[in-house]
């Protein structure tokens, strides 16, 4: 419905001296707000700021990070889907756009009908982490220890549909257990209580979980990577421990649906730029991870990971019976 209604204003503004492609050549002639659906602080924040800074530069203009939080990233992506499509008000988000789908049988836009691709960024583990005097000291004896106490467990999660929420209920499921869920705007505040010791647990990105983790404020039991990671080498693999959760938390950088194409292939240079930038690339491995290559940093790339994950997904939220609504 948007591409018709784009369409039609095309339509009526090509005698226009600003309009269509003048307009797009010009791009960007003001401030770009970059929506993270998530609080400030946590991990796809901490993503989303190191990229902006760069793709700041390359484009002129400030390119700027909103939080919107809430609903496991539903709401900051359904601000993004009703937004004007003149590529000033574009989304990152992450894995969630592909879980949502599925979990919200009721969600109100639709992430591949009403988002422009632009790129993928990255793809972060997840490391398991509680608080520094939860009582079990490795994977073996966590399993046995939430087993054991279920629900007496408290497990902070960024709401139904996050990346923190996936891992816990991948968790639960392969334990066949349920822990204490308490829902938090972004994984950040989350990590707040989980050093203030008010909550037990958390899975989360090594993006926000790798300095807590280095400064000994947290108790991290294992990586979701199939490899252990060179920022934090004495931390084995979920695979080592014999359990079975392997995870990755892509992200990708969105525009609304019928953004011009030439104001998208701006957007993708500039992400490009930004991901082979040498400040960007070693804050990155610092924290776990590293850039997308430049074919992954592409339309395409976002577009084809996009639908088959939201299929791979389907298939194991319909397994575990977890919805939002
Ligand atoms: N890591 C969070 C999640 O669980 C989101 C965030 O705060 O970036 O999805």
């Amino acid at each position: 419905m948007k591409k018709l209604v784009s369409l039609a204003a095309g339509v009526l503004l090509a005698g226009l001296p600003f309009a269509g492609s003048a307009f797009a050549q010009d791009y960007p002639t003001k401030p770009i707000t970059v929506v993270v659906p998530f609080a400030a602080g946590g991990p796809t924040d901490t993503v989303a700021r190191l990229v902006a800074e760069v793709m700041s530069q390359d484009l002129g203009q400030q390119v700027v990070v909103q939080n919107v939080g809430g609903a496991g990233g539903t709401l900051g992506a359904g601000q993004v889907a009703t937004a004007s499509n003149d590529g000033y008000t574009l989304l990152l988000h992450h894995i969630g756009m592909s879980t949502a789908p599925t979990l919200y049988r009721s969600l109100p836009y639709d992430p591949t009908a009403d988002f422009e691709p632009v790129g993928l960024i990255t793809a972060v583990p997840m490391t398991l982490v509680a608080k520094k005097d939860f009582e079990p000291n490795t994977l073996e004896e966590l399993v046995a220890y939430v087993k054991a106490n279920g629900e007496n467990i408290t497990y902070a999660h960024a709401g139904i549909g996050s990346a923190s929420q996936l891992c816990g209920m991948l968790f639960m499921d392969a334990l066949d257990t349920q822990m204490t869920t308490v829902p938090y705007q972004g994984s950040g505040p989350a990590m707040t209580d989980i050093i203030g010791g008010q909550i037990d647990f958390i899975c989360d990105q090594t993006t926000n979980t790798t300095s807590q983790i280095q400064a000994g404020e947290v108790k991290a039991y294992a990586v979701t990577s199939p490899e252990r990671l060179g920022n934090l080498p004495d931390l084995p693999t979920t695979a080592e421990s014999g359990l079975e959760l392997e995870i990755g938390v892509w992200h990708g950088l969105y525009a609304p649906a019928g953004t011009d194409a030439a104001i998208v292939e701006r957007l993708e240079a500039a992400l490009k730029t930004a991901l082979a930038n040498e400040t960007v690339v070693s804050r990155f491995a610092e924290l776990g991870t590293v850039p997308v290559s430049e074919e992954e940093a592409t339309p395409e790339a976002l577009a084809e990971t996009l639908s088959s994950q939201i299929e791979l997904w389907r298939g194991v939220i319909e397994e575990a019976g977890v919805y939002a609504d």
